[in-house]
């Protein structure tokens, strides 16, 4: 590939795709419009707290092969930590049972046979009964393929695919659910690992990315936000930033990698998802007890997840557009009664220093109409290409995806 690839927009598709790119050997410029890279994956000093946390806590699993190879090429590997084995503590707030899901590492589900390991109230039967999913048609809702309720769907199914698709399960796509389940559950405890960026986000993922860009020349360029595409003869020819206008050689490229919304005003003609769901992230600087799993379900409550680090408990609430105007304060005492009673901190009087950190547009609405509106990373332009978790990646709007897209981007570029 001659000339130079220009790529719009730094969060992790977008920084995917520069490091391939420039791993491949190709000189590429990075334009992102914030003040600093990562979008909506990415640390920062929060005053209410005074401390670094992340913008949400982000869940990974160790079969998300892509996005553990970025992090080999960046050379942040052992970044991410979590349980030696797929162990998922989980409590229900409303009976008070608490009981550990343990899906062994092997690839064949003997857990499901086992009374001990699989869900409490559950029979082998149960989870044949979701098979289903595995292979659903094409364009249907979770809910048209199996019945979404029982106990296996209430404290494990609903939660798990709610987390994943960001979305209401039975209304989410039940391909993004069936890919899902293949890439985790149904390929083994090795596959379904939970793993978690415990130095934060920025330090995992977006600084030894452009620490690695940076030691191979690669510039990234802050407060430049993209205006304009300048389209000629079926190619980009220009990329417009308001106050300056870079011209594009004849073998230049360029990879956008930007939020759907803001792609469909530079891409004339494109489609993409116009639906979004919230993501409610409440955080407590409080130490949270030595015996506190690093991740806990929690069925029956607001709260969804709560990821314990060293220094602040953290909760996760997906699919939140229903607590986005509730008032701060209520919803962090809310969340905190439910943090503490799973904590065993009930005893606790006040309400440690807090935050409420609410993402309106965290993810696409993972439903089959927006799935369908999902295009690839060619468009109709000679020259460039689309990344991002949006895209037709065949995955939710997740790290992974992203990570995917920018290297597919990148692949298909080279060409
Ligand atoms: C609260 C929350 C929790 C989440 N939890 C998880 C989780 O547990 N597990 C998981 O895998 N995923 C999770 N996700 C999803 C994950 O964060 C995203 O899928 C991923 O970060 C998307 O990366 P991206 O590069 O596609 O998009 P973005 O991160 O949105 O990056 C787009 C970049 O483009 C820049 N930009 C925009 N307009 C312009 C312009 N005109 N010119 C130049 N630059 C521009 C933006 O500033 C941004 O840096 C979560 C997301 C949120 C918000």
């Amino acid at each position: 590939m001659a000339g130079t690839v220009h790529v719009i927009g730094a969060g992790l598709a977008g920084l995917s795709a520069a490091v391939r790119v420039s791993e491949a050997g190709h000189k590429v410029v990075v334009h992102e419009a914030a003040g600093q890279a990562g979008g909506r994956c990415r640390s920062y000093h929060d005053p209410a707290l005074d401390m670094e946390i992340d913008n949400g806590n982000h869940l990974l699993l160790s079969g998300n092969h892509a996005a553990l190879d970025f992090l080999r090429t960046i050379g942040a590997d052992g970044k991410l930590a979590g349980p030696p084995h797929a162990d998922f503590p989980f409590v229900d707030l409303k009976t008070g049972e608490r009981w550990t899901l343990r899906i062994g590492d092997g690839r064949i589900p003997w857990w499901i046979f086992d009374a001990t390991r699989r869900v409490p109230g559950t029979t082998a039967r149960d989870y044949l009964s979701f098979a289903r999913l595995l292979r659903p048609p094409r364009d249907a809702a979770i809910g048209d393929v199996v019945a979404c309720k029982g106990t296996l769907y209430d404290r494990l199914l609903g939660p798990l695919l709610l987390a994943a698709l960001n979305t209401a399960p039975p209304a989410g796509s039940a391909a993004l659910a069936g890919t899902i389940l293949r890439e985790t559950i149904v390929a083994g405890g090795r596959a379904c690992r939970p793993l978690i960026a415990r130095d934060g986000l920025g330090p995992t993922f977006i600084a030894p990315a452009l620490d690695w860009l940076a030691s191979r020349g690669v510039s990234v360029g802050f407060g430049r936000r993209l205006r304009a595409l300048d389209i000629a003869a079926g190619r980009i020819a220009a990329l417009d930033f308001g106050d300056d206008k870079l011209p594009l050689g004849a073998d230049d490229k360029v990879m956008l990698a930007v939020p759907p919304v803001v792609a469909t005003a530079l891409v004339p003609g494109l489609d993409a998802p116009d639906d979004f769901r919230a993501i409610v992230n409440a955080h407590y600087r409080v130490a949270p007890p030595p015996s506190t799993p690093e991740i806990v379900g929690v069925i029956g409550g607001t709260v969804e997840w709560i990821f314990a680090f060293p220094d602040r408990l953290s909760v996760t609430i997906s699919a939140a557009d229903r607590l986005v105007d509730t008032p701060r304060e209520a919803l962090a005492k809310t969340i905190w009664d439910e943090v503490a009673a799973v904590t065993r901190m009930a005893d606790a009087t006040a309400m440690p220093p807090w935050q409420i950190v609410r993402e309106r547009r965290a993810t696409f609405a993972a439903l089959p109409s927006q799935e369908r509106k999902r295009p690839g990373a060619d468009t109709a332009y000679r020259n460039l290409w689309l990344a991002g978790d949006w895209t037709a990646t065949g995955l939710p709007a997740t790290i992974e995806g992203a990570i995917r897209s920018g290297a597919r981007a990148a692949a298909l570029a080279a060409k």
